[in-house]
């Protein structure tokens, strides 16, 4: 059985006061037996939350890393110095650093093998812009992204990633896509992770979809067969609507 996960993704929201007052509201709620419950935030507010966890289940994790340990990489964060914090998680790929960032899939794959390098667990984010969809070229993109991502990895690394399947017109727009469409996407994925590691590992894979999930729809999503939980930006930010999501998971 996979234990579904919920990621809040923060990007650059959140002083280190605003931050830890949220960690305060959700604790003993955000925490639901058999569902992980994941709060990635800005690098400034790390450690602050790794200590405001302590005694809690909830887990904390960045949102991206750089792939080498240390060096003349000016404003940029390693796998080494998330590690020493006690991040467990790190965010790789999402759709605003490939757009913004210009986060090549040859530079995800590092970050995803320097992720595993320092035993933290990558939220690998893979997903199609709008124009791909409508081009029918949804599929072709996840696969690319996923089977470049995954390039050196063994098996039992292999089945520790979680990806998160986020259709980028979907992202903090409002229009989330169907459970349905997400689940033909998403088993579809499942499928190119069997293809590379067999079945075994295809099936302990957890795959979250992420794209304007609110408490409103998640059930609809960890209904589905092969959704595994939820990667949610804009709806985690406050206390309420995130306890309603894990709840909701
Ligand atoms: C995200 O940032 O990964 C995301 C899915 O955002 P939102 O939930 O706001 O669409």
């Amino acid at each position: 059985m996979r234990k579904p996960i919920i990621a809040g993704n923060w990007k650059m929201f959140k002083t280190v006061s605003e931050a830890t007052a949220f960690i305060n509201e959700v604790k003993g709620k955000a925490e639901v037996d058999g569902v992980e419950s994941v709060i990635c935030a800005p690098f400034t507010n790390l450690p602050a939350l790794v200590e405001a966890v302590k005694g809690t289940t909830l887990k904390i994790g960045a949102q991206n890393l750089h792939f080498e340990d240390n060096g003349a990489f000016t404003g940029e964060i390693s796998g080494v110095m998330l590690k020493e914090l006690g991040v467990e998680y790190v965010i790789i790929g999402h759709s605003e650093r490939r757009a913004y960032f210009a986060e090549s899939d040859e530079i995800v794959n590092k970050k995803v093998l320097a992720a595993f390098k320092h035993d933290l667990t990558p939220i690998l984010c893979v997903g199609e812009k709008l124009e791909e969809r409508e081009a029918g070229q949804t599929k072709d993109v996840c696969k690319v992204q996923t089977e470049a991502a995954f390039a050196g990895l063994s098996a039992e690394q292999a089945a520790q990633v979680v990806i998160a399947y986020e259709p980028i017109w979907a992202i903090g727009t409002g229009k989330s896509s169907t459970a349905a469409d997400a689940q033909d996407v998403i088993g579809y994925i499942r499928g190119i992770v069997a293809g590379l590691y067999g079945a075994d590992t295809a099936n302990a894979v957890r795959i979250q979809y992420g794209g304007s999930v609110k408490p409103n729809n998640i059930a609809e999503y960890l209904g589905e067969a092969d959704i595994d939980g939820a990667l949610v930006g804009g709806a985690s930010l406050e206390p309420a609507s995130y306890i309603a999501l894990v709840e909701g998971a």
